[in-house]
Parts: structure tokens; C-alpha cells; sequence
């Protein structure tokens, strides 16, 4: 038996040391570098650490907090034994979704508040780390074409959080005082187009205004809203009388990036406040959460091209930025520097262009007498959540510091430079088909068929005619199957890991279209990477028949 006080001694040398113990600080050290050299060493060449592993979570639920005490030793290494089986984003092989390796410096920037612990809610208890949030803020607010001086931000806990925010902020503008009266009578609707993020649902459902006020409106083949079906919706619904929270605008979507004309929805929105003298002017948000870090290219000199990016990546990065440099024209926008930033999870935040809406959430100090008591700089009188943790912005600067523009444009250029090759390599292929040849962005979206289909004429007949709805139905399970056998190869650490999609679009009679999805994230990533892709499906293919 041990009494407390030797519990606590032992336990005392399970925390970093508060003042300085250079053999215990170099023992914390010796731990971290333990833990990443036992998780080094179940790398290989393949595209997942250790073996392939099925998720056993009929095991885990038996799980109990333990009776006795353990040691850092135990226990990092049952840590790094969760890792087993994790597929490794940075792999050259591994093109599964927009999910970023994150760079050293972005780690970094997630340990160091992860020692010492700073929470945003305050300046008192961030310091030196709530400047890395004003830091990042800025920089990003520029570069995204926002006056820094005039705009606003604040870190959250993902896109999803980014959205919450943003129809918030619209809920307030078009039902001034419902912060504090709560909603009644007739709710306020969002629109958004179909391909926009389910997170945009989810933010209505949850602020109260139910899936049934989020008004969709049909894309175009290359997934951008179609403006022309914006305008007379949004007027039908003026017309009714009804108030708009927030217009959203998907610059990048998740499964095909898609771009939506900000341009243009941004005029419409003009046009129709005047038209109808509403009293409010409805919240315009850019759900950028993918395509933010395109803005990198707003000035870069498309015709120099001194990064000598080759013709179709120079083309496409053009497009990409055409629709782009458009941001600053929205009210807010979405960031999330661990979609496309090279920042670790959660690294997202929300912007205004105008720093005073921000304040439109706002609490009163009497309902929060404990906090800001000091300070100028209290995001946690207005943010949702009450502790922030530092190291989003953190990791995000570390990030953005190493990349710099140039970096960024090196990264996604290449990225792009990769699915340029691979949807050439795939539109090669007679049995496949490309489903996004003219995309700008790192993800390439292709349907398998079997060797008896002609893909010159096929897709376009499935895509367009009722009466090939049977065949549509039959190589939507022919592209499962072959998506499983891919997926089965990969989990054995050969071939290559994509993900499918199960309606990347519907066709022109409502039924949704199978595709598989390569998106690539790797700085690694290479030609013969690409080559690996289209062997892995002929492998697959063959099977099938
Ligand atoms: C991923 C994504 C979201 C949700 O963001 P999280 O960071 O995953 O919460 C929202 N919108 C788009 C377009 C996305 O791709």
C-alpha cells in the first residue's frame, strides 16, 4: 500500500516540471522523441502505419478507467498503438480526401500550447499566443483581399463552427435583437447550392431553423451555383415576404471544387435589397474553407509564371483564381487551415469584413463577471465556445510563416500540377471516364465502366436520359465493386487510397452518380505515383469481370 503522499511524488514526475530541471526536461524530451521513434518505426513503404488493422469497436466499448496508476512509459506506448493501421495523408499513395499533411512547423504549433496550455478565451490567459491569433487573422484578411484594419476574425472549432457563425451573424442582421429575444413567427431561411457542405445544414438545424428553411438551388455541371436559379428564388422568397439569414457561396466544394460566382451573387444580392428596400442588406457568406489558400495567386503574374508552372497547372491555378480573387467581396468568409493550409486539426477560423459584426454576438459583461477582467483583446465576450484552445492559430502560423505566399503556390501548384497528369493519364484509359476534366483544383472524380461500354457517348446518355437509368443503377454497383477492391488492396498497404462518393452529382432525372475519388494532398506525390493509380484500377477492374 501507498499512501497519497507517495502517489503524488510519483505522479509529480508525470508532468513537465514548473521550474527548471534540465534531467527531467531532457526525460520529457527523451518521452516525445520515444513516442514519434516508435511510431517511425511502423513506417514502410506503404501508405499506412504498421499493419492494416480493422477498428474493433466492439472491444474498445469494454473499456474502463483502470484502478491503479500507470507510467508515461505504459502509456505512450499504448498511444502510438492507436496510430497503427492510420493512413499516412503525406504518402504519395494515399489520395483519399481533402485531408492535409500537416508541415513541422504546424505540429509544432499544436504542441507548444498543448505544454503550456494558453486558453483564447481571454488575453489574460493566452498572452503571447492570442497575438498568433490577431497574427493570423491579419495575415490571412489580406490575403484574401479584407483591410486588415477594418475586418475582423476569430478561430473556432471547424468549418462547420465557421458557418455556425456566419448565419448567426446573418440570423442578427435580418432579426435585429433575437439574441436576446430568441426567434418567433416566420424563421429566416438560408440558400445555398446543392453541392454546398451538409455543414451548412447542420449550422441551420442547430441555431433553430430547421433543415426545411435551407433553400438549395441546382449547380451546373461543373458544380458552381447557378446564378440565374439564385436570383428568382431569392426573389420568390422576398416576394413571400420571407427574411434571408445568409447567403452561401461554396468557393471550392468538398467533393469536386467547385466554385461559385461571388461576383455575380454578390451584385444579385445588391440588386434585390434595392428592389425591394429591404431594411437589412442579407449576410453574404464564402464558405472558402477549401478554396481560401488559392488566394496565394491573387497577385501572382500569371504571364511571368516565374514558378515556371507548366501551361494546364498555369491554367487551371488562372481559374481557380478568376473565381477567387472575388472573396473580399463576401460579408464573411470560411477558413480552415487544415483542409488546405498544411496545418494538423482543428486549425479554422471566420472572418468579417467588418470587424463590428462580430460584436453583433456579443455578451454583456454582467453575464460573464468572472472573465475579462483586464485586456483589450476578449474574443470570449462574443465566441461561441467559452476555452479556446491556442493551438489553431498557432499551428496556423507556423504554417503560414514557413509556406509564406510562395510556398503555398509551390504546394498547391504542384498538387494541381499532379491531377492535371492523372486526369490525362485516366481520359487516356477507354474504360474510364472523367467526370471533372476542366476542374482547377487537387481532385480528380472518374467512373470505372466495363470493357463492352463505349465512354465517349455513355456517360453523357446515363447522365441525361431516363432510359438508361437501369444502366446508370448497374455501373453505380459495377464502380462500388471496383471501388472495394481498390480500397481492399490498399488496406494491405499495396495500391492506392482513394475514397468513393456515393452521389458526387444526380443526373438530370434525379438519380444520384457514383464516382471514385482521387484527391491529392502530398507534397510527395509524383508521375509514378499517378501511373499507380491507373494499375490499381486495371488490377480491380479485371476482377470485377
Ligand atoms: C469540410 C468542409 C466543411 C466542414 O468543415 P470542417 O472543418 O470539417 O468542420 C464545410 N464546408 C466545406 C465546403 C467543406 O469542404
Amino acid at each position: 500500500m501507498t499512501n497519497y503522499r507517495d502517489n503524488l511524488n510519483i505522479l509529480r514526475r508525470a508532468f513537465p516540471q514548473p521550474v527548471s530541471d534540465q534531467e527531467h526536461d531532457a526525460w520529457f524530451v527523451f518521452s516525445v522523441l520515444r513516442a514519434l521513434d516508435r511510431v517511425d518505426k511502423m513506417k514502410s513503404q506503404r501508405p499506412i502505419l504498421g499493419e492494416p488493422k480493422e477498428v474493433n469497436i466492439a472491444a474498445a466499448i469494454e473499456s474502463r478507467v483502470p484502478e491503479s496508476m500507470s507510467t508515461v512509459e505504459l502509456v505512450s506506448r499504448d498511444l502510438v498503438d492507436h496510430l497503427e493501421g492510420m493512413f499516412i495523408w503525406g504518402h504519395p499513395r494515399a489520395q483519399v480526401n481533402v485531408i492535409n499533411p500537416p508541415c513541422i512547423p504546424g505540429i509544432l504549433g499544436t504542441l507548444l500550447p498543448a505544454i503550456y496550455n494558453p486558453n483564447l478565451c481571454s488575453e489574460e490567459a493566452s498572452r503571447g499566443v492570442a497575438l498568433a491569433e490577431a497574427e493570423v487573422v491579419s495575415m490571412t484578411a489580406a490575403l484574401m483581399g479584407y483591410d486588415p484594419a477594418t475586418a475582423g476574425g476569430v478561430f473556432t472549432f471547424g468549418g462547420t463552427g465557421t458557418l455556425l457563425y456566419a448565419i448567426r451573424i446573418g440570423i442578427e442582421k435580418a432579426l435585429p435583437g433575437t439574441m436576446q429575444t430568441g426567434m418567433s413567427g416566420d424563421l429566416p431561411v438560408v440558400v445555398c447550392s446543392d453541392q454546398a457542405h451538409y455543414a451548412a445544414k447542420t449550422a441551420a438545424s442547430w441555431l433553430g431553423l430547421g433543415l426545411n428553411n435551407v433553400v438549395t438551388i441546382a449547380t451546373a455541371p461543373n458544380n458552381e451555383i447557378r446564378t440565374c436559379l439564385l436570383e428568382t428564388e431569392l426573389r420568390r422568397l422576398l416576394k413571400e415576404g420571407r427574411r434571408i439569414a445568409c447567403i452561401i457561396a461554396t468557393m471550392g466544394t468538398t467533393d469536386a471544387f467547385g466554385l461559385d460566382s461571388l461576383e455575380q451573387i454578390h451584385q444579385i444580392r445588391d440588386d434585390l435589397v434595392r428592389e425591394f428596400s429591404l431594411d437589412y442588406v442579407p449576410q453574404l457568406h464564402a464558405d472558402a474553407v477549401i478554396g481560401w489558400a488559392w488566394s496565394v495567386f491573387r497577385d501572382y503574374d500569371f504571364s511571368q509564371n516565374s514558378l515556371e508552372f507548366p501551361d494546364r497547372t498555369l491554367r487551371a491555378l488562372a481559374g481557380a483564381n478568376r473565381r477567387m480573387r472575388h472573396l473580399h467581396l463576401a460579408d464573411s468568409i470560411g477558413v480552415d487551415y487544415h483542409k488546405t493550409g498544411f496545418a494538423p486539426y482543428i486549425s479554422s477560423a471566420v472572418f468579417v469584413k467588418d470587424a463590428r459584426d462580430l460584436q453583433l454576438l456579443s455578451r454583456t459583461q454582467a453575464t460573464t463577471p468572472y472573465l475579462f477582467q483586464s485586456g483589450e483583446y476578449n474574443p470570449g465576450r462574443f465566441t461561441l465556445e467559452t476555452s479556446r484552445s491556442g493551438s489553431g492559430p498557432m499551428a496556423a502560423l507556423g504554417a503560414l510563416q514557413l509556406l509564406g505566399k510562395t510556398g503555398l503556390r509551390t504546394l498547391l501548384g504542384h498538387l494541381v500540377t499532379m491531377a492535371e497528369t492523372l486526369r490525362n493519364r485516366l481520359s487516356a484509359q477507354p474504360s474510364i471516364s472523367v467526370m471533372n476534366p476542366d476542374n482547377f483544383g487537387p481532385v480528380t472524380l472518374f467512373r470505372v465502366y466495363p470493357d463492352s461500354v463505349d465512354t465517349f457517348e455513355f456517360p453523357k446518355l446515363e447522365q441525361t436520359n431516363a432510359d438508361y437509368a437501369p444502366q446508370l443503377h448497374a455501373y453505380n454497383e459495377y464502380n462500388r465493386r471496383v471501388f472495394r477492391i481498390i480500397h481492399a488492396e490498399a488496406m494491405r498497404g499495396d495500391g492506392v487510397v482513394l475514397s468513393m462518393t456515393d452521389r458526387f452529382r444526380e443526373t438530370d432525372y434525379g438519380q444520384p452518380v457514383v464516382a471514385i475519388k482521387s484527391y491529392i494532398m502530398s507534397p510527395f506525390s509524383d508521375q509514378q505515383y499517378v501511373q499507380a493509380v491507373i494499375d490499381s484500377i486495371e488490377r480491380a477492374r479485371k476482377q470485377v469481370e
